[in-house]
């Protein structure tokens, strides 16, 4: 299917509405029949039907058939936020005694999933360092169910050779789930490697504008009606239509984002690596980086996200450095309109837990701002350590 025809035509219907051209957001909890036998079906086939908006909703489900059509899986189901999506996806196949292989340094609420909610249920967890494939074989047990895959994280840029990870699923028969949260599906389709479920932080650059918390995950129909009718329904972690039509107006733009977005990264990542003051740059799309070929096979185009090391390893000039930038926002997250930044020493460490990185580590998130501008406020804080 085209993506325009996907994000501006696919189940809009505007005739229904004195040709509105906007979706409308169906605010209704409560769907009413005409006749016992109507009602009886839509009980019968609750995933289908709306009947009761726990379950589905008419403006949430044109959000469910754009993404599952950009993703090219038959189908989708969308969550009140990404954390609801990636633990109903893994929750859903997987029961006491199993055993699930995921990537290291996964984001950080799919990681308390996997070292903490989960083995409370006994389910067992084992995290591997994702750029060998072969680590992944290593780790399989007789138990295990699922790969997790997240390519790249959102902290150093780690990818997976999806491919190859897929082939060692299918050759133990063992589902896949990705976090394709970075690359979006204008950039990778996971479902084309034959990953079997693509889980989505929406809040990030599926909605693009900092304002909705959102989750989907895509797949089969078949996958999909065994999370609705277990997970989805049961936790109950309902998108609202509201924000259902929040993401639906901000899918509009989503490529645009993308193109610019990579062109403002590719300029700021160079001049960072490039900069005297810098030990290294963290963005696969960087010729330097060590999976840059990966990158170009699987992903179409950089995201907005990377991390530098500045050369220096005290704390107080990486905090003057964040400090002095005035476009980039203190904050975590990323995938709005906003440029953003997040030095990882703000990140509260307990006594005795070994930090997951340096100090002087520093993730950005280049926002739709005009690129001078961004270049000139890393320059400046950089010229004052
Ligand atoms: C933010 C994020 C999530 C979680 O999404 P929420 O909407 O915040 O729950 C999951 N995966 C990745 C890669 C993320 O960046």
């Amino acid at each position: 299917m085209d993506l325009s025809f996907i994000l501006n035509e696919l189940g809009e219907g505007h005739e229904e509405n004195a040709g509105a051209v906007a979706p409308s957001i169906v605010p209704s909890v409560n769907f009413a029949f005409k006749t016992v036998a109507e009602m009886r079906q839509a009980f019968k086939d609750e995933y289908q039907i709306p009947l009761y908006s726990r379950g589905n909703n008419p403006t949430v489900d044109l959000l469910n058939k754009k993404v599952a059509a950009l993703e090219q899986t038959e189908a989708a189901l969308s969550f009140a936020s990404g954390s609801a999506a990636v633990a109903a996806a893994v929750m859903a196949n997987v029961a006491q005694g199993d055993h699930i292989v995921f990537i290291k340094n996964p984001y950080n609420w799919t990681n308390r999933l996997m070292n903490q909610l989960l083995p409370r249920f006994g389910v067992e967890t084992t995290a591997v360092d994702g750029t060998d494939p072969e680590n992944y074989r290593k780790a399989i047990r007789h138990n295990t169910k699922l790969l997790y895959l997240e390519s790249p994280n959102t902290f150093t840029f780690e990818l997976q050779d999806i491919e190859a990870v897929v082939n060692i699923a299918r050759e133990h028969e063992l589902l896949t789930i990705m976090d394709n949260s970075y690359a979006t599906p204008i950039n990778c389709k996971p479902s084309t490697f034959g990953v079997d479920l693509v889980v989505h932080a929406a809040t990030k650059y599926l909605n693009g504008h900092s304002d909705a918390l959102a989750g989907i995950v895509c797949g089969s129909e078949a996958m999909m009606r065994k999370i609705f009718y277990s997970e989805f329904m049961t936790l109950g972690a309902t998108l609202s239509p509201f924000n259902a039509w929040l993401l639906l107006r901000g899918l509009r733009t989503l490529p645009l984002r993308m193109q610019r977005v990579s062109q403002t990264t590719a300029v700021l990542t160079q001049r960072l690596e490039n900069h005297p003051k810098v030990a290294k740059v963290h963005y696969p799309f960087l010729p330097s980086h060590p999976q840059y070929e990966l990158a170009k096979r699987q992903i179409a185009k950089g995201a907005g996200l990377f991390s530098i090391e500045l050369k220096t390893a005290d704390v107080k000039k990486v905090e003057m450095f964040s400090n002095q930038l005035q476009h980039f926002s203190l904050a975590a997250s990323w995938g709005g309109y906003e440029s953003l930044v997040w030095p990882y020493c703000a990140v509260y460490i307990p006594e005795g837990v070994t930090p997951a990185y340096p100090p002087n580590l520093i993730r950005f998130y280049a926002g739709l701002e005009d690129v001078d501008m961004l270049w000139g406020d890393l320059e400046a804080a950089l010229s004052l350590i």
